[in-house]
C-alpha cells in the first residue's frame, strides 16, 4: 500500500477548519488516508460513497480526532455519513457501501498510554487550551503523528463483508398540525390523521396521560 502523504495545504485546511493545532487532529488525518489507501477509495464527494464509525465520545481528551477523520474522508456529521460509536476508544471504521469492505484502524495501546504521560496531556488536563500551550510541547507530538510509519501507530483490521444496514435519503416533509414547522417525513408521525414533530407528540400524548385530579 502506497500511502498518500499529508501536505503542508491539507495541514492548515484542517487545522483552519479544526480552529487549532494540536497532535489529535493529524492522527484523524493521518487514520482517514491510511484506511482510504488501503481500501483504495478516494474521499467522500456525498453522502453514499464511504461511511466513516469514529468511537470517540464527547468530553474527553484527544476527541480532535473526529475532526481529521472528517477532513481526510470526507465523511461529515452534514452529509450523513459519519457515525459515532461512543465507546471513548480511538478507532475509525471505513466502511464502502458498494463493495461491503471495511477497515478498523485502531491505535496502538502501548503509543497511546506513553502520549498520556507527556507534558501536552498533563498541561490540558490541567485546563490548559490547545492553542495557549509551548509550541515546544505541542509540535513534536505534531510532527511525530505525521511521519511516524502508520504502522507504529496503528493496528488494521480489515472485513470483507462488514455488517452494515443503509438508510435511505428522504426528500419528503410534512407541516407538524401543532408548531406548523416543517418536519423530516422520517421524523414526523401521524396521530388522528394529523401529523405532528416529535416534541409536539409528546406533549400531546403526556398531556393525555396527566392525572386529572
Ligand atoms: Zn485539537
Ligand atoms: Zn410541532
Amino acid at each position: 500500500m502506497t500511502e498518500t502523504t499529508i501536505t503542508a495545504e491539507e495541514l492548515q485546511a484542517s487545522e483552519y477548519f479544526h480552529g487549532h493545532r494540536c497532535p489529535a487532529m493529524p492522527q484523524g488525518l493521518r487514520a482517514g488516508h491510511v484506511a482510504m489507501d488501503w481500501l483504495e477509495v478516494p474521499r467522500a464527494r456525498g453522502g453514499g460513497e464511504l461511511v466513516a464509525i469514529i468511537e470517540t465520545g464527547s468530553h474527553h481528551f484527544s476527541g480532535c480526532f473526529a475532526d481529521g477523520v472528517m477532513f481526510a474522508t470526507g465523511c461529515t456529521f452534514g452529509k450523513g455519513n459519519l457515525i459515532q460509536n461512543p465507546l471513548g476508544k480511538f478507532a475509525l471504521t471505513l466502511y464502502v457501501p458498494k463493495s461491503h469492505q471495511a477497515v478498523r484502524l485502531i491505535p496502538h495501546y502501548e503509543r497511546m498510554s506513553q502520549c498520556l504521560t507527556m507534558d501536552f496531556f498533563k498541561l490540558r488536563a490541567q485546563g490548559v487550551p490547545p492553542f495557549d500551550l509551548d509550541p515546544k510541547v505541542t509540535e513534536p507530538l505534531i510532527q511525530d503523528v505525521l511521519t511516524k510509519p502508520w504502522t507504529e501507530i496503528f493496528a488494521l483490521q480489515e472485513f470483507e463483508d462488514y455488517p452494515f444496514d443503509p438508510v435511505p435519503d428522504v426528500f419528503e416533509a410534512v407541516q407538524c398540525s401543532l408548531c406548523h414547522e416543517l418536519t423530516v417525513k422520517s421524523y414526523a408521525q401521524q396521530f388522528h390523521h394529523q401529523w405532528y414533530c416529535k416534541p409536539c407528540l409528546d406533549g400531546i400524548i403526556h398531556a393525555r396521560l396527566a392525572p386529572t385530579v
